[in-house]
């Protein structure tokens, strides 16, 4: 492979893994390199992620089943890529898996990041209808990306609908209630126990928001960890 390829989106693209950034690893915060375990030997952290509906499309249409459907599928995907695309370059999964990787700390340093009051991160593009999918350590040589600019949408939203739609006003003080929300989740007719009230309200990149059976798919886990932990 030539130095600085151009890198080979395609394949993922067309798997719904479709946002995609590369950086050096000698580029990367002294803290970001201390979660990723031993890098030796690698050159570039691949951090991969999807906006919009075509991911779940792709699983979906797969017939992955079991628990934890996108992960496994976007962990089959990461490897078929590898094999077709780069064959013979070396590379670790190191998400999904067990290390301790910040993906929002990542995503601010790939420009994907901005607060949302619903503590969910969002962009104005894709509104909050995207997330991180998988993080692979390559020994690659890739073109490095360059952070995406755009300017959080929530700076110019005067009418901020999202405050108003929480039905246990989670969003109205200083900062998040997390208490607030997981008791109103977790109250036996919620409106919220499959899906929430505020991200839906947010009108910046709507026409992306996801099918309804994902987005009952990603608020039951999260609704069942706050079943374990109060
Ligand atoms: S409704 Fe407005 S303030 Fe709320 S998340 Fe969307 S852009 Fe931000
Ligand atoms: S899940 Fe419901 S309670 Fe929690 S922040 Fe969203 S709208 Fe509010």
């Amino acid at each position: 492979m030539s130095k600085n390829s151009p890198f080979p989106a395609d394949f993922l693209n067309r798997a719904g893994l479709n946002r995609q950034h590369v950086f050096s690893l000698d580029k990367l915060p002294t803290a970001v390199m201390a979660t990723l375990g031993d890098t030796a030997g690698y050159r570039q952290l691949i951090l991969l992620g999807h906006g919009g509906r075509r991911l779940w499309e792709c699983v979906t249409a797969s017939g992955i089943g079991g628990e934890h459907p996108i992960d496994d599928y976007c962990v089959q995907t990461v490897g078929r890529w590898f094999a077709e695309s780069l064959p013979g370059r070396r590379h670790t999964l190191l998400y999904p898996g067990e290390a301790a990787i910040g993906l929002q700390q990542l995503g601010k340093l790939a420009g994907w990041h901005q607060p949302s009051p619903f503590m969910v991160g969002i962009d104005a593009e894709w509104g909050s209808w995207f997330a991180y999918r998988a993080i692979v350590l390559a020994d690659t040589d890739f073109v490095p990306s360059r952070p995406v600019e755009r300017q959080s949408p929530c700076l110019t939203c005067s009418s901020q609908p999202c405050l108003a739609a929480c039905p246990a006003d989670a969003l109205s003080g200083d900062q998040f209630s997390l208490a607030r929300c997981a008791g109103y989740r977790l109250e036996p007719a919620s409106a919220c126990a499959h899906g929430c009230l505020s991200r839906q309200a947010c009108p910046v990149g709507r026409i992306h928001r996801y099918e309804e059976a994902q987005i009952k798919h990603s608020y039951s886990r999260s609704l069942a960890m706050l079943r374990q932990y109060f």
